[in-house]
C-alpha cells in the first residue's frame, strides 16, 4: 500500500507518465508521407502539394425520420487531381470525422499510385450508425448524400467515383447509381459514377471478395521470396503457415476462406465484435461463416474455444496476423504481447505510429495498408472499365479462346496418338469468364507492385521497412505526374 501512495504523488507521476499516444490517422499518415519524402528528390514546394487535401466538402442535410426530422451530417474529401477521376470509398459510422475522411483520401491517393490505378484519391463519410436505422431510411440519407454531391460536382464518372467502405455495400452503391441516373437522364456512362455496385447494376464478378483476395496476392508474393521471409525465421509459401484474422467481415473472411482454400494455410484464430475463436488445428472457415450468420457472433461456436474478448486474436500465437478491422488495434497497450512475425495490413491504420516502430523495430515484417489493401479499388477500377466500355471481360473472346484450345488439343491428341485426362481437359478448355480475367488483373496488380516496393526497399539503403518504401514509391509517381502535366497556370 505504502508503494501504491508514493507512486501516485503528482511529482513521480509527471515523471513516470509517457504523453498520450497518437491516435490521429491523419496525423499518422502525414508521418509516415514525411519519413518516406526524405528518401525522394523533389522540389520541397511538390512535395508539400503532394501531401496537402485539395478540397474537403462539408454537408448537413435533413432527412425524414418517422414523423419528424433529423440532420446529419457528412464529407467528401478529394486529396488529389493528379489523376482524374478521384477514387475512394463512402464511410458510415458515429466515429466518422473531418480528419478521418481526410486521411483516407490521402491514402487512397497513395494506394492507387502504388498499384498503378489511375486515380486521385477521395473518401468520403457520413455520421449514421447503420444499425440504428430502418432500410428505407439509410436509402433516403443515401439519395439525398448523393444529390448533395451531384449539386457541388463531387461525383461523376470523369470527377469523383466512390465506393463501399465501412458500413456500406452494394445496396447503397446501387442507390447512389440510380440518385445519379435520374439526375443525369442523358447520360450513357453514367452507371459508371460508383463501383462497388451489384452485379446486376453494372457491377463487376469478384469486387466483393477482392480486398480479401488482394491481402492474399500479396501474402503469397511476400511468402514466395526466399529473402523476405528467412528475415523473419519463416519459411517459403503459405502451406500450413499460421494464420490469425481480426474481423471476419468482407475482407477478414473472404481472405481467411481463400488463405484454407487455395494456399492450405492454418486459420488459427478469428476475431469478431463479440469474442475470439481459437483453434490450433485450423478453424473451419466455411463452418465458422455460417455460423455467425445464424448466430450474428462467434460465441457458442462449436469448432473452437472462444474467448470473449475480439481482440485476444492479436496476442495469438501465430506466424501471420492479419487485422482486418479498424484503424489504432495494435497500440501501445498490446503491442508487447503482439507475437506475430508478419502483419498484414488489411485495414487501413490497424497499427498506431507508436506500435508500428515498436513492432519493426523488433523485426517483425509489416506489409503495409497502403500496398496491401488495394484490391478493391484495383478492382473497382475494371469495373468503372467495364461500365464506360459497356461489355462486359470476356464476352467477345471466350469461346474464341474454347474454341482454338480444342482444336490445338485434338491435334496434339491425333499426333502425340494420347487423350489428355478429363479433368485436365476441362481446365485447358475453360475460356476465362469475368472472375477469372478479375481475379488475373488482381494478382497481376498485387504482385507488379509488391516487386516494385520491394525493389525501392532494396536499392535504397537508407529505407528502413516496406511501409516507408511503398510511401516512396507513391511520392515518386504522384510526383512525376505533377512534373510530366505541371502546374496550371
Ligand atoms: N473503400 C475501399 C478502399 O479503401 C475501396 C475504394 C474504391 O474501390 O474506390 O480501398
Amino acid at each position: 500500500m505504502a508503494t501504491k501512495k508514493s507512486r501516485n504523488t503528482s511529482a513521480s507521476k509527471s515523471r513516470s507518465k509517457k504523453p498520450a499516444e497518437n491516435l490521429s490517422l491523419l496525423a499518422n499518415v502525414n508521418a509516415q508521407f514525411d519519413q518516406a519524402a526524405q528518401h525522394i528528390k523533389l522540389p520541397q514546394g511538390l512535395v508539400d502539394q503532394i501531401k496537402v487535401c485539395n478540397n474537403v466538402y462539408f454537408i448537413q442535410f435533413p432527412v425524414k425520420i418517422g414523423k419528424g426530422y433529423r440532420f446529419f451530417y457528412g464529407w467528401r474529401a478529394e486529396h488529389s487531381h493528379h489523376k482524374k477521376p478521384l477514387k475512394g470509398g463512402i464511410r458510415y459510422s458515429s466515429k466518422v470525422s473531418q480528419e478521418e475522411v481526410m486521411a483516407l483520401a490521402a491514402l487512397m491517393t497513395y494506394k492507387c499510385a502504388i498499384v498503378n490505378v489511375p486515380f486521385g484519391g477521395s473518401k468520403g463519410g457520413v455520421c449514421v450508425r447503420p444499425r440504428d436505422m430502418k432500410v428505407e431510411e439509410l436509402e433516403r440519407i443515401t439519395r439525398r448524400y448523393t444529390a448533395e454531391l451531384i449539386s457541388k460536382q463531387f461525383i461523376g464518372p470523369g470527377i469523383n467515383v466512390p465506393a463501399p467502405d465501412y458500413g456500406t455495400g452494394e445496396r447503397e452503391m446501387a442507390w447512389i447509381a440510380d440518385t445519379y441516373d435520374r439526375f443525369n437522364p442523358a447520360g450513357v456512362d453514367n452507371m459508371a459514377c460508383v463501383t462497388g455496385k451489384p452485379v446486376a447494376q453494372g457491377g463487376i464478378r469478384g469486387r466483393a471478395a477482392a480486398t480479401g483476395r488482394g491481402v492474399v496476392y500479396g501474402l503469397r508474393e511476400m511468402f514466395r521470396h526466399k529473402r523476405d521471409v528467412q528475415d523473419v525465421g519463416l519459411s517459403c509459401g503459405l502451406g500450413g503457415k499460421r494464420i490469425s484474422i481480426q474481423g471476419f467481415g468482407n475482407v477478414g473472411y473472404h481472405a481467411a476462406r481463400i488463405l484454407q482454400l487455395e494456399d492450405d494455410a492454418k486459420i488459427v484464430s478469428v476475431g469478431e465484435w463479440d469474442g475470439t475463436v481459437h483453434n490450433p488445428d485450423g478453424i473451419d472457415v466455411a463452418a465458422l461463416f455460417a455460423y455467425r450468420k445464424r448466430h450474428g457472433g462467434v460465441q457458442g461456436f462449436p469448432g473452437g474455444t472462444v474467448s470473449d474478448n475480439g481482440k485476444d486474436c492479436l496476442e495469438a500465437a501465430c506466424d501471420v496476423l492479419i487485422p482486418a478491422a479498424l484503424e489504432n488495434q495494435v497500440a501501445r497497450a498490446n503491442m508487447k504481447k503482439v507475437k506475430a512475425r508478419v502483419i498484414a495490413e488489411a485495414a487501413n491504420g490497424p497499427l498506431t505510429e507508436e506500435a508500428d516502430a515498436y513492432l519493426s523495430g523488433k523485426g517483425v515484417k509489416i506489409i503495409p495498408d497502403v500496398y496491401l489493401n488495394a484490391g478493391g479499388v484495383t478492382v473497382s477500377y475494371f469495373e468503372w472499365n467495364k461500365n464506360l466500355s459497356h461489355m462486359r471481360p470476356g464476352r467477345l473472346q471466350k469461346r474464341l479462346d474454347e474454341a482454338k484450345a480444342e482444336a490445338f488439343l485434338a491435334a496434339t491428341e491425333a499426333l502425340v496418338g494420347k487423350k489428355v485426362p478429363d479433368n485436365v481437359r476441362r481446365i485447358l478448355l475453360r475460356g476465362a469468364d469475368e472472375e477469372d480475367l478479375v481475379n488475373s488483373g488482381l494478382e497481376e496488380t498485387m504482385i507488379t507492385a509488391y516487386n516494385e516496393i520491394r525493389d525501392i526497399f532494396n536499392r535504397k539503403k537508407a529505407i528502413a521497412d516496406l511501409r516507408t518504401a511503398a510511401y516512396a514509391l507513391a511520392i515518386e509517381k504522384v510526383g512525376q505526374s505533377y512534373l510530366d502535366m505541371g502546374i496550371f497556370p
